[in-house]
């Protein structure tokens, strides 16, 4: 029977697919005690689940593609691995056995006993893939919840997978993108999380704060989810899969025609040049950052190299990855960031720490970096290494004070000289600049501007830090409002002060993304932009019709206005 959730809009497109619940929890748990005459066809059941968990795994390997595809086929490997194991499975089918237990309940408590073991070990790394073990588990419940004929089988093989779970980490991103998952819904989350910024990045459909969605929907149901009006619909009728199709060919039609303004300049209809640049995780971000015709690389998250793996990347292999962004960009400028661990960005290299009782306000960013030195010089010397190829500036995540600055720059300058002493070629001058993301560095940037190269606004984390309000909590997700009064005081005093001192002031946070907000930061003064690179002709398109100058003329009442509402009311004179 159709039926329709609501939950947020994080990552735009639609996508139709077979639900693949991720939460062991819920799968349906048969506690009964199972009857003598029924052990056998019960072990069979059970065979036959980890076969149909086997073959899926197999057919997921044989579709991997893309950059990952290594890394996460050995992940396959590793699943298919575990469950060939005869430790795993002769312990449930004892359970079934002599223990009478339904092929459910025996899953549930052999992860239990697996799962005790991998939490006691020390290891980090060894205690995290405990999710292995879970994930393991989960298939083969799958499996025998999938009361499904082969025909149907054969079926859901030709339809995509969409996830649904309550919350996904970035690294487990990118290789579900790998894998061919073609969207995911949370029942928890929100739109600012890093990992909703990864899907955008991915152009996954994602939708967030669908709070029923595990109670609701069902292991290989068909779900249609629409990741800009937030909308998950179980067993889509033939007019929902109509509005599916249109909406195909709709989007279709509208890339063609954004793609005309690729190659245009970005100026707003009065004739004032800004500047758009792209946000980048990923190769196809690179790629549609010039397609997209983007001055630059406004940010490039150097974190994504690290999550997901055991090792930390070395100089050689962060050089190389540096270096490709770089040529991919063709002589256009790249702004790379330096590591942003911490938070919801932990790493399995244990790096990040991961019994902080506040992580958001606890050891990331340039923090984490200054207590790594070893770390932070190997980064900036590959940095450092690909700027002999083209134009690079470094931007430091989380800064609060000029001391972490002083600290950073001196690092820079000893890696430099290291670097020219040992003969390689590298740029005369690589800019250094601070992320605006700590409300104390907004406030006291004054003091601290001439220490900047330049500066970029992470409003994400600034509107979080602000208001108190943690970005990934969707139980705020109301009061998580970039246009609150003193946000704007905030983005209109950096923006002030950088000019003043003759300064780039760009802004990167996903405010700048969004065509509701591109009036209200022209209005502030602002004229260099940096967002994923989808929503980059968007944006442009939106420019051109905005006159600079009528703009700048609220600007005054939009500081002054005291409440929300008040601010509402400026933006619609602005006809914003
Ligand atoms: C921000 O905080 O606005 C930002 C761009 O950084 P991140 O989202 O990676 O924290
Ligand atoms: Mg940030």
């Amino acid at each position: 029977m159709r039926f329709v959730l609501t939950g947020s809009g994080a990552s735009r497109g639609m996508a139709l697919g077979r639900a693949r619940l991720q939460h062991p929890s819920r799968y349906l748990v048969d506690e009964r005690p199972l009857p003598e005459d029924e052990v056998d066809s019960e072990l069979d059941r059970l065979k036959r689940a980890i076969e149909i968990a086997r073959e899926e795994l197999a057919l997921l390997r044989d579709k991997l593609h893309g950059a990952m595809a290594r890394e996460v086929a050995e992940f396959i490997d590793a699943h298919s691995l575990m469950l060939a194991d005869r430790e795993l499975t002769s312990g449930i089918f004892d359970l079934i056995r002599r223990g009478r237990m339904r092929a459910s309940a025996a899953l549930n408590l052999q992860r239990d006993r697996l799962v005790a073991v991998f939490e006691a070990m020390d290891d980090p790394y060894l205690r995290s893939r405990k999710e292995d073990v879970e994930h393991v588990i989960a298939r083969v419940h799958a499996g025998l919840q999938r009361e499904s004929s082969s025909a149907e089988r054969k079926l859901a093989e030709r339809v995509g997978e969409i996830l649904v779970t309550d919350t996904v980490a970035p690294s487990e991103l990118v290789p579900l993108a790998e894998l061919g998952v073609l969207g995911v819904v949370l029942s928890s989350g929100s739109r600012v999380s890093h990992g909703a910024i990864l899907a955008r990045s991915l152009h996954l459909p994602m939708v967030v704060a669908a709070h029923e969605a595990l109670s609701t929907i069902h292991d290989g149901d068909l779900i249609l989810i629409d990741g800009e009006a937030g909308e998950v619909i179980a067993h889509p009728s033939s007019a929902d899969l109509a509005r599916f199709r249109t909406w195909q060919r709709e989007s279709l039609q509208r890339s063609r025609q954004l793609a005309l303004l690729a190659e245009r300049d970005t100026r707003t209809h009065d004739g004032a040049e800004i500047a758009l640049y792209a946000n980048a995780e990923s190769a196809a971000d690179i790629a549609l950052a010039r397609a997209s015709g983007a001055a630059g690389i406004g940010l490039y998250r150097t974190e994504f190299l690290f999550l997901q793996r055991r090792e930390l990347p070395d100089e050689e292999e962060q050089f190389l990855a540096y270096r490709e962004v770089v040529l991919g960009m063709g002589g256009l400028p790249v702004t790379i960031r330096t590591l942003d661990l911490g938070a919801d960005k932990a790493d399995s290299s244990g790096l990040a720490l991961d019994d902080e009782e506040n992580p958001a306000l606890g050891v990331r960013g340039v923090r984490l970096s200054l207590r790594h030195p070893e770390l932070m010089r190997t980064q900036l010397r590959a940095i450092l290494r690909a700027s002999a190829y083209g134009p690079v500036r470094i931007l430091v995540p989380m800064i609060c004070a000029a001391e972490e600055m002083h600290q950073m720059r001196a690092l820079l300058k000893e890696s430099a000289r290291d670097l020219r002493s040992a003969g390689h070629e590298i740029a005369e001058n690589v800019e250094l600049g601070a992320m605006i993301e700590v409300p104390a560095a907004a406030i006291a940037l004054a003091g601290m501007i001439h220490e900047l190269d330049f500066v970029s606004i992470g409003t994400n984390d600034l509107v979080q830090y602000t208001l108190a309000v943690d970005r990934n909590n969707d139980h705020l997700a109301n009061l998580y409002d970039p246009l609150h009064p003193a946000v704007l005081c905030l983005l209109a005093q950096i923006i002030a002060i950088g000019k003043r001192a003759g300064k780039r002031v760009s802004l990167c946070g996903e405010m700048a993304g969004d065509r509701k907000h591109t009036a209200l930061l022209l209005a502030l003064g602002l004229t260099d932009f940096s967002m994923h690179p989808g929503v980059l002709l968007e944006v442009r398109e939106m420019i051109a019709r905005l006159d600079l100058a009528k703009l700048r003329k609220h600007s005054a009442a939009l500081l002054r206005a005291p409440t929300r509402e008040r601010i509402d009311r400026v933006l619609a004179r602005m006809g914003a």
